[in-house]
C-alpha cells in the first residue's frame, strides 16, 4: 500500500517530466529551425535589396554618362584631346551630380590611347597613361563594352561604372563614375536596417597597394567597417574562415554575420558584402526556456504530487474506514463468520475466534491452517469434510450451491453442527469466500428428534435409511432391519391414563437403546411403534437382538402397569430390494407376530 502511493507518483514525474523534456526538446528544435529560416529570408532580403541597389547605381551613372557626352561640343573636345573644353563643358553638370550625391567621388574621361583627359575630381591631374594601372581602364579599351565592379585607384577604392564613349563607329574612348563604398552600405543600412561592410580581397588594390586605409583581414581588406563592429570582427575572425556566415559572441550581445559575394567586372569572386544584425543568443534563450519549463514542471510535480497525496490519504482512510465498517458488520452477525481464500483464514468476526476460543486470527492462525481441521465426519449423515470428491471443502461447497451443507465441530466435548453458507467473491484473478457457520444444534435436535422418548424420530430415520441402506450396498455389507410394536397399548392408555401411556414409550426407548449397539439405529416410527436399523448384521444376529430386546421388555418391570410385550418384524436388506419393499416386508412380518399372538419375533 505504502510502495503503491510512491509507485503512483514516481510514474506521475516521469510522465510529467518526459512530456515536459519532449515539449522543451520540440520547441528548442523548433526554435533553432525558426531561428535558421529568419537568417534564410533576412540573408535573401539582404542579397536581393544589394543587388537592386548595384542594379540601379549601374543604370543611374550609365545613364548619366551617356547624357554627358551626347553635345557634339563634348564628343568633339574628347576627340580632339581637349582637356580644358571639355572640363569647361563639363563642370557644371559635375556639380549637380556632386550634389546629387555626394559619394560619387570619382569621373573621369579615358582616351582611347589609354590615357587620362580628364578627373572632373582632380582638374590638375591628367594625360597619365591610366591604362596601365587600372585593369578596367584597360578592358574597356580593349572590348568597348560598358563595365563596372570594385577597383583600386588613385582616390582609393570605389565601386566604378564605365561607359564607352563612341562616335560614329569610332571608339573615342570612356567615362567613367566612382562612387564611394559607403554609398552602398548606406542604402543597405537604409533598405534593410543592417549594417554592413565590404569585405574584399586584397589583391583588387592592384598598382596602388593602399593598404593602411583599411582594416587587413588575412588574405582580404575590411573596407568601411563601422568601429564599433572592429572588436567585433576580430573575434569572428577567430572564430570562422572569412566570408563564412557565423555568430559572434560579443558582451551580451551575439551578432550574426553573412557575406553576399562580390563579382569583379570579369564575374571573378572578389570578396562580399558582409552584413552584422544583432540576434537573441540562441542558447541564452534555450537555457531561459529550459529554466521556465523546468520551473513550470516543479511546480505542476509539486501541486499533483500534494493532489495525489491528498487525494490518496483520503481514499485510504476510506478504506480503512471501509475495512472497520465490514469488521464491525462481520462483528455483528451472532454466528462464526470468516472469509477465507479457501486456503487460509483472512478475516473473522468476533463469535468465531470466541467460539474456538482465540484471541485474534493471528493466534488462530499460528495454530491451525485451516478452519477445516475442526471438521468431523458423522456416524449417520453426511457432514462437510477439509476434502470431498476431491475438492476443497469451499470449492465443493460453492459447486453444490443447492446441498444443504452442514459441519460438525466438537469444542469443549459440545459438539454442534452448523450450516454453512459460502459466498464467493471473485476479483481480479481472486477468489475470496465468505463463510457462515449457523448453528442449527437446536433445530437439528427438534426436527429429528423425537420429543417423547429422545430418540431419532420418523423423519430423521428416512434420512438415515437411505443412507444406510446406500452404505451397505457400496460396502457389501448386510443391513438388519427391526420393526416392533408394543402389544396392546391402547389398554396401557386405557386403564392407566395417557400419561402412564407416555412413560411406558420413554421406557422402552431407553431400554432398547440401552441394549444395541452404538452403531446401531433406533427411531420412533410412530404412536408405539419402533424401528432399529443394525448396519453391517447378518439375519441371524438381527433375529438375536430382536429376541433379545424381547425378552428384556418382557422382564421389565414397568411400574403401575407391571408387564409388557413386544412384536418384531425382522428382516436383512435384499440385494435387489428397495427401501419400500424392505420396510414393507418388515411390516408384514410384524402383521404376522402380531397375528400369530404377539410377544414374538418373526422374520
Ligand atoms: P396391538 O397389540 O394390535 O398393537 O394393539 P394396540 O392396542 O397396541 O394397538 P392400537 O393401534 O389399537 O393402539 C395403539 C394405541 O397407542 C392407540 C394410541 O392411543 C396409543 N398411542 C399412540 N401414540 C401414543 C403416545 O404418544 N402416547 C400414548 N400415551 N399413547 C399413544
Ligand atoms: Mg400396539
Ligand atoms: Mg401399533
Amino acid at each position: 500500500m505504502k510502495y503503491l502511493k510512491a509507485k503512483i507518483l514516481f510514474t506521475l514525474f516521469l510522465v510529467i517530466l518526459g512530456v515536459a523534456t519532449t515539449v522543451t526538446a520540440y520547441n528548442i528544435i523548433h526554435e533553432k529551425h525558426e531561428d535558421n529560416t529568419r537568417m534564410a529570408e533576412v540573408y535573401k532580403s539582404v542579397s536581393l535589396n544589394y543587388a537592386q541597389i548595384i542594379d540601379d547605381t549601374i543604370h543611374f551613372y550609365t545613364a548619366r554618362a551617356n547624357s554627358n557626352i551626347r553635345s557634339p561640343d563634348v564628343i568633339n573636345a574628347i576627340r580632339a584631346g581637349d582637356h580644358n573644353t571639355l572640363y569647361r563643358l563639363i563642370l557644371p553638370r559635375w556639380e549637380v551630380m556632386k550634389n546629387e550625391n555626394p559619394s560619387l567621388i570619382i569621373m573621369q574621361f579615358h582616351q582611347a590611347n589609354g590615357t587620362s583627359l580628364l578627373r572632373m575630381h582632380q582638374p590638375n591631374e591628367y594625360g597619365d597613361i591610366i591604362a596601365l594601372k587600372r585593369s578596367m581602364v584597360a578592358h574597356i579599351h580593349k572590348h568597348h563594352t560598358s563595365i563596372s565592379g570594385f577597383e583600386e585607384g588613385l582616390q582609393g577604392l570605389a565601386f566604378r561604372i564605365l561607359v564607352p564613349i563612341i562616335d560614329h563607329g569610332d571608339y573615342l574612348g570612356a567615362v567613367e563614375f566612382g562612387i564611394s563604398p559607403p554609398y552602398l552600405t548606406e542604402k543597405i543600412h537604409r533598405y534593410t536596417a543592417y549594417n554592413s561592410f565590404f569585405l574584399l580581397r586584397q589583391n583588387i588594390l592592384g598598382a596602388f597597394r593602399h593598404i593602411d586605409r583599411y582594416f587587413p583581414m588575412g588574405d582580404y581588406i575590411a573596407i568601411n567597417i563601422p568601429p564599433k563592429f572592429l572588436p567585433l570582427m576580430n573575434e569572428y575572425k577567430n572564430k570562422h574562415k572569412i566570408l563564412d556566415n557565423g555568430t559572434v559572441k560579443y558582451g551580451n550581445q551575439s551578432y550574426a554575420i553573412s557575406g553576399i559575394p562580390i563579382l569583379n567586372y570579369l564575374n571573378q569572386p572578389i570578396g562580399a558584402v558582409m552584413f552584422i544584425r544583432e540576434v537573441p543568443d540562441f542558447w541564452t534563450h534555450a537555457v531561459s526556456m529550459i529554466l521556465a519549463t523546468l520551473f513550470i514542471t516543479l511546480t505542476l510535480m509539486i501541486t499533483l504530487g500534494l493532489m495525489i497525496n491528498r487525494t490518496y490519504n483520503t481514499i485510504a482512510n476510506a478504506m480503512n474506514f471501509q475495512e472497520l465498517y465490514s469488521q464491525s458488520i462481520l462483528d455483528a452477525i451472532p454466528s462464526p463468520v470468516i472469509v477465507t481464500d479457501g486456503d487460509k483464514l483472512i478475516a473473522a468476526n468476533q463469535t468465531f475466534l470466541h467460539y474456538f476460543h482465540y484471541e485474534s486470527i493471528k493466534a488462530f492462525q499460528r495454530v491451525h491452517k485451516c478452519v477445516c481441521e475442526y471438521f468431523e465426519a458423522g456416524d449417520t449423515e453426511d457432514f462437510l469434510m477439509p476434502t470431498n470428491n476431491d475438492l476443497r471443502w469451499t470449492q465443493y461447497v460453492s459447486h453444490h450451491p443447492n446441498i444443504h451443507h452442514k459441519v460438525k465441530i466438537t469444542i469443549d466435548g459440545i459438539t454442534t453442527v452448523f450450516d454453512v453458507k459460502l459466498s464467493v467473491l471473485h476479483f481480479q484473478e481472486q477468489f475470496r469466500y465468505v463463510v457462515i457457520f449457523t448453528d442449527i444444534s437446536l433445530m437439528q435436535a427438534l426436527s429429528i428428534t423425537d420429543q417423547l422418548t429422545g430418540i431419532a424420530n420418523r423423519l430423521h430415520f428416512s434420512m438415515i435409511y437411505e443412507h444406510a441402506i446406500n452404505v451397505a450396498r457400496r460396502e457389501h455389507k448386510p443391513l438388519g432391519i427391526i420393526f416392533f410394536d408394543i402389544d396392546h397399548f391402547k389398554r396401557v392408555n386405557d386403564h392407566h391414563g395417557h400419561l402412564t401411556g407416555d412413560t411406558v414409550l420413554k421406557q422402552v426407548a431407553s431400554l432398547v437403546k440401552e441394549k444395541i449397539r452404538k452403531s446401531d439405529i433406533i427411531a420412533r416410527w410412530g404412536g408405539e411403534e419402533f424401528i432399529l436399523l443394525l448396519p453391517d448384521t447378518y439375519i441371524e444376529e438381527t433375529v438375536q437382538v430382536a429376541e433379545t430386546l424381547r425378552l428384556a421388555i418382557e422382564n421389565e418391570p414397568f411400574e403401575t402397569i407391571g408387564k409388557l410385550t413386544c412384536s418384531f418384524g425382522v428382516a436383512t436388506l435384499g440385494e435387489n430390494e428397495s427401501s419400500e419393499e424392505l420396510l414393507k416386508r418388515v411390516d408384514d412380518l410384524l402383521y404376522e407376530a402380531k397375528s400369530k399372538g404377539r410377544n414374538q419375533v418373526v422374520q
